[in-house]
């Protein structure tokens, strides 16, 4: 997760993006004829890059020169994501060597996470997302529209933000919330915001904390049934929001009553407990 004080502002961040856009538009169109699949192997081959599964791997990907090392476990569209994120950093030092060597961490990481991005969703597939993204009302569409695109949710979340054109204002914030410990500490289990999508010019979200935090009271969220989706209104969110250019700090805690929907998710195959995918409307 991004640290407040490390974060790129906007103009940065769209640079990036467009350069690991155009890396991954330019590896895509090579041998691509129409709408082939984006096969990952042959990529690597092209890149000269190797890949090894290391279970003792403390990350869930890395990349050593030309070496790739992933987690071992299922293949999965997650653990593709993990490898063509290590091949945005290889990218990055063969499009971009100069760049690559001034930039700071987090920038690479970003470029890393554009590229994996674009990589997985052609121009047309992206700009239907983005359209088709915008229109969403509901938890329940929007894990509807996922399906659609044959993305699991979290990662159809991960592709829309990643973008940086999909949420656009101040009015929707998406979360993933689950009841589960603490990322680090591995301790106090409790409703738990996993991941948090939005529009990063009006807040700032961090994942990991408690949602009540977020949101009051939410055992009521626990008693929703797997599959069906509830509302509440009037709720009242504490919210981060981004601060004018000119004040002392980057954030400013703000008190801003909504609308809250609820859809209950199937847990995660070896996890228990609630998931849930949250939309805050903030008024
Ligand atoms: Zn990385």
């Amino acid at each position: 997760m991004a640290k407040k004080d490390n974060l790129p502002t906007g103009n940065e961040e769209r640079t990036l993006r467009n350069l690991a856009r155009a890396s991954a538009h330019a590896l895509r169109e090579r041998d691509l004829f129409g709408e082939r699949r984006l096969y990952v192997p042959e990529l690597l081959k092209r890149l000269k890059l190797t890949l090894t599964k290391d279970d003792r791997l403390g990350a869930r990907g890395m990349i050593k020169d030309d070496e790739i090392k992933v987690r071992g476990g299922r293949w999965s569209l997650d653990r593709r994501l993990v490898i063509l994120h290590e091949v945005g950093h290889a990218v990055l030092k063969r499009d971009y060597p100069e760049l690559a060597q001034d930039l700071p961490h987090r920038q690479q990481e970003l470029f890393a996470m554009h590229f994996a991005a674009n990589m997985l969703l052609d121009e047309k597939r992206r700009v239907t997302l983005i359209e088709r993204f915008r229109c969403i009302t509901s938890p329940a569409e929007l894990a509807d529209t996922a399906q659609r695109f044959r993305f699991p949710l979290a990662i159809f979340l991960q592709l829309a933000t990643w973008d940086g054109e999909t949420i656009i204002g101040p009015d929707k914030i998406w979360l993933r919330v689950k009841h589960a410990a603490n990322r680090y500490t591995h301790r106090d289990p409790k409703l738990r915001i996993i991941s948090a999508h939005f529009d990063p010019a009006y807040w700032y979200v961090p994942a990991n904390k408690g949602f009540e935090g977020l949101a009051g009271e939410s055992r009521w969220l626990l008693e929703i049934p797997i599959g069906v989706e509830r509302h509440r209104s009037p709720v009242t969110f504490k919210l981060q929001k981004v601060a004018a250019k000119s004040a002392r700090t980057k954030f400013q805690q703000v008190e801003s009553v909504g609308r809250l929907s609820a859809l209950s998710l199937r847990p995660v195959r070896g996890e228990r407990g609630a998931h849930l995918l949250v939309m805050l409307s903030v008024a």
